[in-house]
């Protein structure tokens, strides 16, 4: 190829360790321009008056940006800032900056795959999508996407075997880049009418320098990740499991350098199951990314791949009710009012809330998921919409009852619900039996008898028997 500019196209890849779109776009060209381009239609409101992506996901990103600029500009560099569509504003960078090549990495999930494609049509120049997001790279898995197979086992287990994980991309050491006189501002969320509503501090810092500083404290400096098989289901506090799906999603970290780090944790530290596990938990991410691609747009349907049918009330005010962590269950309500303060929610609660929605609330799965895309600062097309149909088709029932004494949630509930700081003992799991009228805790939509063996061995403990 001959050298030339060349324009990178940022958009879930914001790290400069492990970036192949970066790394073959500096060997390529003689000079770069890295872009990143605020898409408004990412923060418009949808059918159900959401934004997809809502306050917290804008700062964090918004947060994200800034450090990769920063990084970029130690090395030499900048990062442009554009707010528009990708398919109006890259051909215009093109036409301005004499650009000759295009830079992105690949997509997998329907609207993305559009708008690549028409950047692509609208450009006289070549566009070089590169694979980026999982593990094992799409070139490298013993299947192709119509046969991925519909079990995680059966892919782990064959790609595992068969597929290796390649190579990091290093840090570059410099990176030759246009000169522009204006590299564009950061936009702030009232650029895009985005209210904070009840968002207050993100739950994680941004960017890729605590990206890796995340990786290093879960795994060599703290150890915590000898325990992780055991701590993984809790919900409260930071250290119970990685933290590292928000540095995924906006790929301020790669899943390789996660395995890596693993591996040496292995090698000088202790390999055991909870090593093991951590893979097994980043390795189903690559299954539900190359599943959901097999799956196509199905994913976002109410009837799902499996083409199902479940008889969903859809009561709208019930739905707020589930939003504003307003139910009156307790393990249901922390978990939403964690996730509108802080944009995170643990596995735990996504489990219980997703399968409260759909199997006793009745409510249409779509609309949950929509309602964690946008509010999950770890918001991940396949990963939420896959999760989701699997806990409204292919999966238990999860008592939210049960769950909350399972996990020992007490802690967890009284951080998240100040009106049931008081309340002594197991009886905070099931507050309507509380008899004094000092609790000003909400009333429950429903309480459902299939609970009552749940209710039961609370009051047994509760009664000391
Ligand atoms: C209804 C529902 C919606 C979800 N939406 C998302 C989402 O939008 N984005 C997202 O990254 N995860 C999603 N998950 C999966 C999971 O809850 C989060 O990945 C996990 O809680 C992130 O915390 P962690 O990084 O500490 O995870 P850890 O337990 O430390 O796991 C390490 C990594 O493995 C991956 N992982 C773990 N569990 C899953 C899983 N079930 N599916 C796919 N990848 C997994 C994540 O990348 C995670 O960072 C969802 C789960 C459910 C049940």
């Amino acid at each position: 190829m001959n050298k030339t500019n060349g324009l990178v196209w940022f958009k879930n890849d914001l790290r400069l360790l492990d970036n192949e779109v970066l790394c073959k776009a500096i060997a390529s060209c003689d000079a770069i321009l890295p872009v990143y381009i605020f898409d408004e239609r990412q923060f418009k409101k949808l059918h159900l008056g959401l934004p997809k992506a809502d306050f917290n996901r804008f700062e964090y990103l918004v947060q994200t940006l800034a450090v990769l600029r920063s990084n970029l500009k130690e090395l030499g560099s900048n990062l442009l800032i554009k707010i528009g569509k990708p398919e109006d504003i890259i051909p215009q960078l093109i036409s301005n900056y004499h650009i000759e090549s295009v830079f992105a990495e690949q997509e997998y999930a329907p609207e993305e795959l559009t708008i690549a494609s028409r950047v692509a049509k609208n450009v006289q120049v070549p566009c070089n999508y590169i694979w980026g997001k999982t593990l094992y790279h799409i070139d490298d898995i013993p299947y192709d996407i119509e046969a991925v197979p519909l079990t995680s086992k059966a892919f782990r287990t064959n790609t595992t075997k068969k597929a290796t994980v390649r190579n990091l991309f290093d840090i570059p050491d410099h990176i030759k880049t246009l000169d522009l006189d204006n590299w564009g501002k950061l936009p702030n969320s009232e650029d895009f009418n985005l209210n904070r509503g009840s968002a207050k501090e993100l739950f994680m810092p941004a960017g890729e320098d605590e990206a890796l500083k995340r990786l290093a404290y879960y795994t060599k400096e703290s150890e915590l990740l000898t325990s992780y098989k055991w701590t993984r289901n809790k919900s409260l506090g930071m250290d119970y499991s990685s933290k590292l799906s928000p540095y995924l999603a906006v790929g301020a970290l790669s899943p390789r350098t996660i395995y890596f780090s693993v591996k040496k944790y292995e090698e000088h530290i202790k390999k055991n199951i909870s090593t093991w596990w951590l893979l097994f938990e980043v390795i189903w991410r690559d299954f539900f990314t190359f599943k959901g691609m097999r799956m196509g747009s199905s994913i976002f349907k109410t009837a799902g791949f499996k083409n199902k049918d479940l008889d969903f009330e859809n009561d709208s005010n019930i739905f707020k009710k589930w939003c504003a962590g307003k139910t009156g269950i307790p393990f249901i309500d922390a978990h939403m009012r964690q996730l509108n303060e802080t944009g995170f929610m643990s596995n735990r609660g996504r489990v219980n809330c997703a399968s409260y929605l759909i199997h006793d609330l009745k409510v249409d799965w779509t609309w949950g998921a929509s309602y964690f895309e946008s509010k999950l600062i770890d918001y991940d097309v396949t990963s939420n919409w896959m999760n989701w149909h699997m806990q409204a088709y292919e999966t238990w029932y999860t008592n939210p009852v049960n769950q909350s004494i399972k996990y020992d949630a007490t802690d967890f509930l009284k951080k998240w619900i100040p009106e049931l700081r008081e309340v002594k003992g197991e009886l905070i799991h099931i507050p309507w039996k509380i008899k004094s009228t000092k609790i000003e805790y909400i009333k429950p939509i429903e309480v459902y008898d299939k609970w009552s063996r749940a209710e039961n061995k609370i009051l047994k403990l509760v009664n000391g028997k």
